[in-house]
């Protein structure tokens, strides 16, 4: 990295002013959340003068309105439907109630804490915490401006997430009513009667807390099935298990328009299965309307038409295997890139672009395949490489033999409440490797990393069913199935 005063003397005029009127670093990092916090951190260890640019919260969607807070109230779910069964295991419990306020409080204390823990690790490693909305300039070499003050790096990481969307009035009148996950993080009560449009795992999440917390839920989805990404017995189970549970599942449904009411909010909805009458249902007395219909990646407003920066169709950047962008000396990593919506996603490539940029290491790039995913819901879903669907695009339908088991776990034994455990592994070749495995029921979540690695280091049927089983487990089942 060559010293500012060296680069003067080798740059035409033009270029002079910009740079002494620049704060020049080694490495720029976008936006303070899983992604931009790990790649800066990895870069500064390694020896880079970094700085971070955040205009928001540090610790991005994940902490403030993500991963942490939704973890909270899906174990505070977790509470109320076992509530359920202590009568049948032996506690007589009477009169429980609820407080919402209780929990809202300790998790947004929780919250806080990691923000301070954040910060006192960007300061623990020496990075600068620039607070403020960056924008690329217009000047000749790639420059951000925040608050005034222009910054220059030979390497720029974007990564600066997504944010949920709202459909415009102009398309549904009233949609606007509505709120996102970030909004259900600010709720200051437990509503009444949720909507929840969306059938992503989002959606199924947050219908998932809310139902077993009391509130009247109903989940809008346009086709038949939620989930529709994952494995086909997933999807159909995890319907299932929501309807099971008690949230009102409006199917091939649509909201046409939203209006507000003395009583609250009113929804006219078309429902278009085939056949189906009325064509037209209204639902009233709603206090939460919740839009979990997808998220935009948050490029608008950094000016990268400057850049000349390519995007997709939505606005995603466009990355290569490396995290280049279309521009030299630019990166861009986790939910901007519209692959892999994960926290540990945008964590993993942001550090192996550090040991690229700032080690030499010019293959360190992350491995897209086999990435195991989580679903919060009620059981959990836990699910890791191809789908069915997709191993037999992918190998041909001869070549693909699936194990599967369905039961009712041991937890269930004594009580009237009764939950499924669904599990199948898709084995592909001769040798049946495991390509894909896919599961709900009690403990998925937890059941999944330990498979996850044996799934990555390519691990045949035969190595599962050499596997000595944990008696008496649900996990024992994916190591004993005929
Ligand atoms: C409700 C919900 C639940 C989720 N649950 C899970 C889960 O259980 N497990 C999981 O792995 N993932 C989960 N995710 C996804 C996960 O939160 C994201 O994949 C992850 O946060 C992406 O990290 P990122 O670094 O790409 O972006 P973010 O964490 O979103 O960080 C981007 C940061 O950039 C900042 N920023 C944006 N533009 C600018 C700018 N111009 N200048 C300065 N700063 C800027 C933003 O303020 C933000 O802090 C969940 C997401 C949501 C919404």
């Amino acid at each position: 990295m060559l010293a500012p005063a060296l680069l003067q003397l080798q740059l035409p005029r033009v270029f002079r002013t910009t740079i002494m009127s620049s704060r020049a670093l080694d490495y720029l990092v976008i936006g303070g959340g899983s992604g931009g916090l790990a790649s800066a951190r990895r870069a500064a260890a390694l020896g880079a003068r970094t700085a971070v640019v955040e205009s928001g919260k540090l610790g991005g969607t994940c902490v403030n309105v993500g991963c942490v807070p939704k973890k909270v109230m899906w174990n505070t779910a977790v509470h109320s439907e076992y509530l359920h069964d202590h009568a049948d295991y032996g506690f007589h419990t009477s009169d429980v109630k609820f407080h919402w306020k209780t929990i809202k409080e300790k998790r947004d204390a929780y919250v806080s804490r990691l923000n301070d823990i954040y910060r006192n690790n960007l300061d623990k490693a020496q990075i600068e915490l620039i607070q403020g909305h960056a924008v690329f300039t217009s000047d000749p070499e790639p420059t951000l401006e925040v608050n005034g003050q222009k910054y220059t790096a030979p390497h720029i990481l974007i990564a600066t997430g997504g944010h949920p969307c709202i459909p415009p009035d102009s398309e549904i009148p009233g949609a606007s009513l509505g709120i996102t996950s970030d909004g259900f993080f600010e709720l200051e009560e437990l509503p009444r009667c949720s909507v929840i449009v969306g059938a992503g795992y989002i959606a199924v999440e947050i219908a998932g807390i809310l139902s077993a917390l009391g509130s009247k839920t109903s989940l809008l989805i346009r086709k038949d099935k939620v989930l529709r990404t994952f494995d086909s017995m997933i999807s159909a189970n995890c319907t299932q298990e929501l309807m099971n549970a008690g949230v009102e599942v409006w199917k091939y449904s649509k909201v046409k328009s939203v209006t507000k009411t003395a009583a609250g909010l009113e929804l006219s909805v078309i429902c278009s299965p085939p056949g189906r009458k009325p064509a037209f249902s209204t639902i009233q007395d709603v206090d939460c309307l919740l839009w979990a219909i997808g998220r935009d990646p948050n490029t608008d407003g950094l000016n990268l038409g400057n850049l000349g920066i390519q995007l997709d169709e939505k606005g995603h950047i466009v990355v290569d295997e490396f995290q280049n962008t279309s521009q030299k000396g630019i990166y861009a990593i986790g939910d901007v890139c519209g692959r892999a919506l994960l926290t540990p996603v945008a964590i993993a490539a942001g550090r192996r672009l550090a040991h690229r940029l700032f080690e030499g290491q010019a293959d360190s790039k992350l491995d897209y395949s086999n990435i195991p995913t989580v679903v919060f819901s009620h059981p959990p879903i836990g699910t890791v490489g191809l789908t069915e669907e997709e191993a037999v695009t992918q190998y041909g339908k001869a070549n693909i033999k699936t194990y599967t088991t369905s039961f009712t776990p041991m937890y269930h034994a004594v009580t009237e409440r009764k939950t499924k455990c669904i599990m199948k592994l898709v084995c592909a070749g001769e040798k049946e490797k495991v390509v894909g495995l896919h599961m709900q029921g009690l403990g998925c979540d937890e059941m999944l990393q330990g498979f996850a690695v044996a799934v990555k280091m390519g691990a045949t049927k035969a190595d599962f069913d050499n596997t000595v089983a944990i008696h008496p487990t649900s996990a024992e089942e994916l190591v004993t199935l005929r």
